[in-house]
């Protein structure tokens, strides 16, 4: 599943296909983005903002077996 909220402000969401880094590219950023800010058409700006939309989706995964 896209995330239409990630695709609408960055055309990119976690579940987009990944690239491997070119050199001098962040390779964490393409293991868990599939691109970086020094990749053509993106910035650092943009890279920060994935990064939090990943935690963004992260922290709404659903936990098992609330107490209450
Ligand atoms: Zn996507
Ligand atoms: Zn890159």
């Amino acid at each position: 599943m896209h995330h239409r909220g990630a695709h609408r402000d960055l055309g990119w969401c976690p579940a987009c296909p990944k690239t491997e880094a070119p050199l001098g590219h962040s390779r964490v950023s393409h293991r868990e983005i599939g691109w970086c800010g020094h990749c053509h058409g993106r910035d650092l700006a943009q890279e920060a903002a994935a990064w939090r939309i990943l935690a963004t989706l992260r922290d709404e995964t659903p936990t098992p077996a609330r107490a209450d």
